[in-house]
Order: structure tokens, then sequence, then C-alpha cells
């Protein structure tokens, strides 16, 4: 029997938002974009994901609702001792958190990749220290990774300044951003993808619309030329409630292929 090596689960999670829920209903809609007639299964760099031999999808996480992070970090311990990498796809941004938890113990010396309009450095939000304001901010505080890359930012306060000096995390803001930008890491590499990073032009379907973002051209290609060992991946706060046309459900499966592309390599 083949080995598998990449495990794809849905997060159906959205009880950390701090403005419109929606992202629960994303794992559904992201595997309907992709199965869709629409398009094939192929990625740019021409490995066809159509029942692949080594990627398997592990369905949703059940998950106890009066304890989430706990109870999410504890499934993909599960996941990840049967499966090398992961790829998580739906939920708000407070997941990853739990998901970091468990792929730090797995794998040490890990470096972030976050993409987002948004740091999502506060160190509590509306009194909540796990809304999907506040992940980074938890998983520098434990010293999870040894490297947090941030790009897309275009919504920094004083407050979230400060987070990042103090811990050290390098931020490139989109006010800075120019397409020849390169990332290049050492050792395990973990992706966490806010579709909000992407322009609300091409992604209306996110609960926070920031205008000034990347096209969905240069997420893309961010994905492709990234240079390291992608271990695993988020993909995260597509709302499908403000994505009636479903264009951004096809921008999420377009990068979940592309995202898969990575992780098998
Ligand atoms: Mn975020
Ligand atoms: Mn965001």
């Amino acid at each position: 029997m083949t080995q598998k090596k990449v495990a794809i689960v849905g997060i159906p999670f959205d009880e950390a938002s701090s403005f419109l829920r929606g992202p629960a209903l994303a794992p559904a809609k992201i595997r309907e974009a992709f199965g869709s007639d629409s398009a094939n299964c192929f990625t740019e760099s021409g490995t066809d994901l159509k029942d692949h031999p080594v990627i398997v999808d592990v369905g949703d996480l059940t998950i106890v609702h009066e304890a989430a992070p706990i109870s999410i970090e504890n499934s993909i311990d599960k996941i990840l001792s049967q499966y090398p990498k992961v790829l998580t796809l739906g939920g708000d941004h407070s997941i990853t958190y739990p998901v970091v938890k468990a792929v730090a113990k797995k794998y040490s010396s890990l470096s972030i990749l976050h993409l987002d309009a948004h740091a999502d450095l506060y160190d509590s939000f509306e009194g909540n220290k796990y809304s999907h304001a506040c992940p980074f901010a938890r998983i520098m505080e434990e010293g999870l990774v040894s490297r947090l890359v941030q790009a897309g930012i275009r919504t920094l306060t004083t407050h979230q300044r400060e987070q990042a000096s103090r811990f050290g995390v390098e931020i490139i803001e989109m006010k800075n951003w120019k397409n020849s930008i390169e990332f290049t890491f050492e050792g395990p590499v973990y992706l966490s993808l806010d579709m909000d990073a992407i322009d609300p032009a091409f992604a209306p379907g996110v609960s926070h619309h920031e205008p000034g973002g990347f096209t969905s051209r240069e997420v893309i290609t961010i994905i492709q030329k990234l240079k390291g060992n992608l271990i695993g991946a988020d993909l995260v706060e597509f709302n499908p409630t403000r994505d009636p046309s479903g264009i951004t459900a096809m921008l999420a499966a377009k990068i979940f292929k592309e995202l898969l592309d990575r992780l098998l390599k």
C-alpha cells in the first residue's frame, strides 16, 4: 500500500470571529469548488490531484466547542501521528494557534510564512485571547516557531507594531511589497493563508474587506516560488456567506491545489 503523505482536514469553526460568522461553512464549499466540473484537477506544474495516491481527505474535525483550541490541537496531533503533512481547510484564523501547536511538536525549528491583511498579533481582542485576531501572539509567546514572516499586512495598529517588535516578527508590509520578493526558509515551513490577504476585488468572500491586497496571481506565485520544506498549511477566513457568485470558493480551490502541489514535494 502506498504511504499517504498529505492529510487534508476541514475545520468548521468560526466562533472566535470578531465581526461575522461564516468560515465554518468554508470546508464544504472549497471541496465543492475543487470537485466542480468547471475546472480540472491539475496543478499548474502538471500534477493531477484527482484520486492522488498519497493524498487523503480525512474529513472535517469534530470540535468540542467549549474547549475548541485543545480539541483542535488534539485532533491535529492524531492526524500527524499517521501522516507527515497536514493541510487544513476553512475556519477562522483562531484555528492556526492550536494547529501550529501540534505541528511544532512534530517539527522543531519551524518557520511560518503568514499571508494576511492583518497581523493577528493582538494580546487580546474584545476580551478573548483566543480570538481570530490573536493567534500569532499566542504562537510567539509560547516560542512555538523560530521565525514568523508576515506579508500582505496593511492594517497595523500601534499595539500590533509593538507586539511585532517584541516578538521579532519579520513583516513585509503591503505598502512595501514588490513582485521580486521571494521567501526562503531553512528547515520546515508552515504557510498560514488568510484569504483576506488577497484584494477584495479578487476575493470578496471574506469577513473583513481590506482593499489594497495581493492579486490572485501574486499569491499563487508566492506559493510556487517559496524556497523551503513546506510541511503544513492552513487556508482560513474564507466566508461563503459573502460569496454569492462562488468566485472566492474557486480561488480558494485554486490555492488549495497549488498548496497540495508544494506539499507533495
Ligand atoms: Mn488572519
Ligand atoms: Mn485577515
